[in-house]
């Protein structure tokens, strides 16, 4: 008998070891327990649970897949389940993580000196720093490849930054910044890690979203700030080495994708079997097994993508659109499920306190964010056809 959860229909967590099974489970006690009965308050208040940062620490998945440096060593396939299992609870601590863990402490792992990593790296996998990734500005999305304004000017051994960067995650607080900007003198886009507080650098709260409310989104000012040669990240040359960090950070949004529709494909199906209409539980209809199994389908298909694409990275042979067709696949099928979810719940689908009304809106930002549905298409359409339709 399995002893996976009924909603991994195909006993995709069988694939991991014991350790790795045993983690999940240590996230997901984490999950049920400390942030499913507090995560609505948050979610309503647009605040971040910061005193739960070490408690999230102690599970050792910051880093997971990283090898040295204090950081896990363990499998893509561990990392991206995890990343699925914290999203299945909720998708606003995942993308935290995602950003902390994947964009962050990936851009310093992939473009880092030696000396750079040794020296960043252990304290944000023991999540005693946190990390930030600032790459979209409040006119450059999509294009960044093409269109960062944000500068960078060499002077001495110092750099000087100037621009506006929009929407990044983990900003008001983080210790480590990530900021890509493109260099004056060779027109390339590079990496710095800023530490703030320091002089020009400001960070204003993105108040009122609809969706990912407990997630601190900011819109940086930069305004002549001064940073050390020693924090270039000595191994960003170009936007194809901030596109290696992507293309990790993508299959991560992927597993999420999957997390957040299961999440509220089991709100859903816990509720078909308690909710009584016409005398009897809703889950003995014919129309309502037949959004169960839909939603149930698309979990299951976009896991097992996932599965596949985190193995061609343990293979290391995960290209870009790879990456880019399992995040555009994976968030089309969870803006299905969390819509089925919700209109299985009725009216109080719409309901916090019921969750799938937070999955449905949470979903509506991991749709758009790290590549949207568009530019992950146009990806894999390159790669197909090997003519690029960008512009
Ligand atoms: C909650 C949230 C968190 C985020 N966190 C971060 C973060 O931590 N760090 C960070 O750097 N960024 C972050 N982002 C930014 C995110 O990556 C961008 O929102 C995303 O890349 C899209 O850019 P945009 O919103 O500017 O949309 P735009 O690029 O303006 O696109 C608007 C529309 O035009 C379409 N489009 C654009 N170009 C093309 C084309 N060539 N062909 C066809 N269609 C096209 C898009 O698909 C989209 O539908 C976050 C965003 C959100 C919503």
């Amino acid at each position: 008998m399995s002893t996976a959860p009924d909603s991994d229909f195909y006993s995709l967590e069988l694939l991991l070891d014991t350790d790795g099974r045993q983690l999940l489970a240590r996230v997901r006690e984490f999950m049920e327990k400390e942030i499913e009965p507090v995560i609505n308050r948050y979610w309503t208040r647009e605040e971040f649970p910061r005193d739960l940062i070490p408690f999230i620490g102690q599970l050792g998945v910051a880093g997971l897949a990283y090898d040295g440096y204090g950081c896990g060593g363990r499998s893509s396939l561990l990392d991206g389940m995890v990343a699925m299992e914290v999203a299945r609870t909720d998708p606003s601590i995942a993308t935290f993580l995602g950003v902390h863990g994947g964009l962050a402490m990936g851009s310093i792992y992939l473009c880092g000196s030696e000396e750079q990593k040794q020296r960043w790296l252990p304290a944000m996998a023991r999540m005693e720093k946190i990390g930030a990734f600032g790459l979209t500005e409040p006119e450059v999305g999509s294009g960044a490849a093409r269109g960062l304004t944000t500068t960078a000017r060499r002077e001495g051994d110092e750099w000087i930054l100037d621009g506006q960067k929009k929407w990044i995650g983990n900003a008001t607080f983080a210790d480590y910044v990530i900021i890509w900007a493109r260099d004056v003198a060779d027109n390339q886009v590079k990496g710095f890690v800023v530490e703030p507080p320091t002089a020009g650098f400001a960070t204003t709260k993105m108040r009122d979203k609809i969706a990912l409310r407990v997630v601190q989104n900011a819109i940086i000012t930069l305004d002549g700030v001064r940073v050390p040669e020693a924090s270039r990240l000595q191994n960003a040359n170009s936007f194809r080495d901030t596109a290696k960090v992507l293309r990790l950070t993508r299959a991560g949004v992927a597993w999420m994708a999957v997390g957040c529709a299961r999440g509220a494909y089991e709100h859903a199906l816990a509720y078909a079997k308690e909710r009584q209409q016409f005398g009897r539980p809703i889950a003995g209809f014919q129309l309502v097994q037949d959004q169960l199994v839909r939603m149930l389908a698309n979990v299951t298909s976009s896991a097992c993508l996932c599965v596949r694409l985190s193995q061609l990275q343990d293979a290391g042979s995960a290209e870009d659109q790879h990456s880019a067709l399992a995040k555009a696949f994976c968030t089309v099928r969870m803006r299905e499920t969390v819509g089925l979810a919700r209109e299985l719940l009725g009216g109080n689908g719409i309901l916090l306190e019921y969750h799938v009304g937070r999955f449905v809106a949470d979903a509506e930002a991991i749709y758009s964010y790290e590549g949207t549905r568009e530019i992950n298409t146009l990806i894999v359409g390159r790669a197909i056809t090997g003519t690029g339709a960008f512009v």
